[in-house]
This record gives C-alpha cells, sequence and structure tokens, in this order.
C-alpha cells in the first residue's frame, strides 16, 4: 500500500521519548512537564461527587454553561474584560487540542504562520497538516521576545502570529511592552493572534501575567488558550479553555464539535465549582516559585549554568561547560548514566541556533525529587 505521509519530517514528540528512556533507566523524570504529586483532595471528592450524582452523559458541545461562567468570571477579575460565556468561550481537552482546534479554523492551504522558535513542538505540525506554512523567527539571544525580529516576518500572506507567555520551553515571559509591540505590529493587518498562555498562573517574583485580554487591540483578534491542567496540577485530565470573540470562536466551534464534540463532563461540573475559590488558583505561583528557588539554589553547585526564569515550570540551563555534545545525546547520556531525565531545546527549532548547549529541566516536582535530582546533577 503506497501511503503518503501528511507530516514526513515528523517523529515521536520528545516528551514522550524523554519520559519513556527515563521509565527505562529508572532516572528521576524531570523532562516531560508535569506535577509527581498529588491534587487537592477537594478537587478530587468534587469530581467523585459529580459522578456519583450522575453528571456522566455529553456535556453540551461548547462547554458546561456553569463552568464557562465561573471561567468569565475569572477572567473579568483577573484581566477586567468580561467574554461572553455563550458565544465567546470553549472547554477544550486540553491546551494542545485548543490549539489545534484554532487552527483548524481559520488557516487555509498557503497561508503563513509566524511561530517563534524554541516553540513548543505542536505548533509548526499542526499548521503544515492544515496545509500551512509556519515560518519561524526566533526568540533574542536572551531567550526573551524579539518584536522586530516578528515583524520582520510579516507578509501580505501571514494568516496567524503565535505567542507564547510564560514560554515553554524557555522559562521567560513577554511583559506589557511586549504586547504593545505586538499591537503595533498586527494594527491594520487581518493577522489572527494565537496566544497560549496555558502557564499564566505561573508567573514569579511579583510580576504580573500580561495578557492579550488586557489589550482590546489584540483581544479583538485572539484566541487565547488556557490550561486546568497546568494550574491545578492534573495534566492528566487532559482539560483547556480557548476564548475568542464570537465570529473567531464560531468558526472554532465548527471544528471542536467534530473533533472532540464535548468534554469531561464531571470534571468540568468539579471544576465550575473549584474555580469559584480564588484561592485554588492564586495559591499556584508562590507555590511553583518556591520550587523553582529550591532548584535553582542547589543547581548553583553545578557546573550547569542557569538561564532567567520567570514564569512557566520550567528551567533552562547550559551544559557548555561539561560537554560539547549536542543536546539530544547529553541528555540521553545524563539520564542512562546519571538518573535523570531532561528536555533537550533543540526539538523546539526549525533549525537549533549552532553551539547552543541547552537543556529543559521541570521543577513540579516535590522537594525530595527536586533534592534527590539536584545531588545527581551536581555529580555531572
Ligand atoms: N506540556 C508538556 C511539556 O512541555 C508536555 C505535554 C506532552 O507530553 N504532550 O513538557
Amino acid at each position: 500500500m503506497a501511503l503518503t505521509s501528511k507530516l514526513p519530517h515528523v517523529g515521536t514528540t520528545i516528551f514522550t521519548v524523554m519520559s519513556k528512556l527515563a521509565a527505562e533507566c529508572g532516572a528521576i523524570n524531570l523532562s516531560q512537564g508535569f506535577p509527581d504529586f498529588p491534587i487537592d483532595e477537594k478537587l478530587s471528592d468534587l469530581v467523585n461527587a459529580a459522578m456519583r450524582t450522575g453528571h456522566n452523559q455529553y456535556a453540551p458541545m461548547p462547554g458546561l454553561p456553569a463552568l464557562r461562567e465561573a471561567i468569565t468570571n475569572k477572567v473579568e477579575r483577573l484581566y477586567g474584560f468580561s467574554y461572553d460565556a455563550d458565544a465567546e468561550v470553549t472547554i477544550a481537552a486540553g491546551g494542545t487540542q485548543a490549539i489545534f482546534t484554532a487552527i483548524g479554523a481559520v488557516v487555509h492551504p498557503g497561508d503563513e504562520v509566524i511561530i517563534v522558535d524554541p516553540a513548543y513542538d505542536c505548533y509548526s505540525p499542526t499548521v503544515e497538516l492544515f496545509g500551512g506554512k509556519p515560518v519561524h523567527v526566533r526568540l533574542a539571544a536572551d531567550m526573551r521576545f524579539d518584536a522586530e525580529a516578528v515583524k520582520a516576518a510579516i507578509t501580505p500572506r501571514t494568516r496567524m502570529l503565535m505567542i507564547n507567555t510564560p514560554h515553554n520551553p524557555a522559562g521567560t515571559i513577554l511583559r506589557d511592552a511586549d504586547m504593545k509591540r505586538v499591537a503595533d505590529m498586527l494594527r491594520g493587518t487581518d493577522i489572527i493572534l494565537l496566544s497560549d498562555e496555558v502557564y499564566e498562573h505561573l508567573v514569579f517574583d511579583g510580576e504580573p501575567h500580561a495578557s492579550v485580554i488586557d489589550h482590546p487591540e489584540l483581544r479583538e483578534r485572539a484566541f487565547v488558550i488556557y490550561s486546568f491542567g497546568k494550574v491545578f496540577h492534573a495534566t492528566g485530565w487532559k482539560m483547556g479553555y480557548a476564548l475568542a470573540p464570537r465570529e473567531l470562536m464560531a468558526e472554532f466551534r465548527k471544528v471542536h464539535q467534530f473533533n472532540v464534540f464535548s468534554v469531561n463532563t464531571p470534571i468540568q461540573v468539579a471544576l465550575a465549582e473549584y474555580m469559584k475559590d480564588a484561592a485554588n488558583y492564586e495559591a499556584v505561583s508562590p507555590f511553583y516559585q518556591a520550587k523553582r528557588d529550591r532548584f535553582a539554589g542547589g543547581m548553583k553547585n553545578s557546573r550547569f549554568k542557569l538561564l532567567p526564569c520567570e514564569g512557566s515550570y520550567f528551567q533552562t540551563a547550559d551544559y557548555s561547560a561539561i560537554s560539547n555534545d549536542e543536546d539530544l545525546s547529553f541528555a540521553q547520556r545524563v539520564t542512562r548514566d546519571f538518573g535523570v531525565a531532561t528536555i533537550p531545546l533543540s526539538p523546539f527549532y526549525k533549525e537549533p541556533p549552532a553551539g547552543q548547549r541547552l537543556l529543559r529541566f521541570c521543577f513540579a516536582k516535590q522537594d525530595a525529587t527536586l533534592d534527590a535530582a539536584i545531588e545527581k546533577l551536581c555529580r555531572i
């Protein structure tokens, strides 16, 4: 049978590769981003109660009204803007599914989509799958947003710009001034913005999360993507949501209804209740900041050089003082020989910068896990 791959250059994601290797080697897994501690018992009790009280059939296609309202209330509280819970919010099966759906809804064959490398690994293949043309630019050398580089990539064929803050894998954030630059470059164009803000509640050192929602000019043209898994330590639930103005959201839902139709009902019931208490999401930033600081403190005694981590639960580190190996082979060696799995940065680039020697460490782990990993990493 002749089979023509739609994604001939795509292999298995680096997250799957490194988590598998970690399991095979019995290594501490700081690679794929997920917490190794339990969720809040209050939240699992709410899911349990929802199942017991019969919330086990299809949810409405765009999501449970109560959850969509809880989201619009939260957004209004944080960003002072009210999305319409009926028409402008859709509950998705995780951030990745929401991104896939948004791209599928608006990218036509031949459309250009600007992607800023290092970029989360689903962006580019999803654009290609729908016939779009990924146009790759890079973050600046300090891993911060480079507005000039992005602006220079805009052409009359640009259909979408994808941005991500806090940034995975870099751990940097966009600030309000960056958002203003984005608004300047998009003004007068028909470019749709996709803002991946799944680490919204993981911003450190007292900085606010700069959201496109804060900027009327940006939110009017934006899909904004969020994740419950990141905030409530439940990545395996695959639950997230998208916000967009009604015209964009109508197109999103056309795809969503034939992709997943609707997502997990009892979890939606539980989240609607749990989100009412703002403390449940406000506690997340100090909690992870303490983990970041614990990890960074311990790694001071290592030969890794840590880059600034302003948000997300990822710390990037330069290992050029240890080895000149390519990052994938170095990450594999560290997993096998030193017992700690990490993520190399090169899979997040169309073309990795020559000589860049960076690994990403996930610090969403119990203190004991972090301490054990630090001890091993300091031996390298
Ligand atoms: N978002 C997670 C990470 O960056 C990975 C999710 C996945 O494995 N697809 O590590």
